[in-house]
């Protein structure tokens, strides 16, 4: 962390607190965010339309006559790529868990820049207040 050199003074004070403030109110307001997470998975939720692999069935030639759509969920499991089938009355489910686990990703991303921005904050406060 850096350091002010420049002994204390009451203004520069006085705008980290105005600055602290704001970034405080907006980690709550993010903090409300956690809030209205629903039920999450991660992964990457695929729709898919297969071919059957008969050579004289129509979907061999005509990618509009695939088979399908069959439901996955792919994610990565100790650096391996996991497939999951769902069923159409799971796929629903867990298209819109998978969304919800982005949305608490990029929360928690949020969270994380301005907890960092408050922290560097009252670290200085706290320098600034030291004795010379
Ligand atoms: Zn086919």
């Amino acid at each position: 962390m850096s350091r002010i050199s420049v002994s204390k003074s009451g203004t520069r004070s006085v705008e980290g607190n105005a600055s602290l403030e704001r970034y405080a109110q907006r980690f709550r307001e993010l903090r409300r965010g956690l809030e209205q997470i629903k039920y999450f998975c991660k992964g990457t939720f695929l729709k898919r339309m297969m071919k059957c692999g008969k050579a004289r069935c129509a979907c061999a030639s005509d990618p509009t006559k695939r088979h399908g759509p069959y439901f996955e969920l792919t994610y990565k499991a100790n650096g391996k790529t996991v497939n999951v089938k769902l069923s159409p009355e799971a796929a629903p489910l867990y298209r819109a868990a998978a969304q919800q686990y982005r949305k608490l990703k990029t929360l928690l991303n949020r969270l994380e820049k301005l907890s960092k921005n408050i922290l560097r904050h009252q670290a200085k406060l706290a320098e600034s207040k030291r004795q010379n």
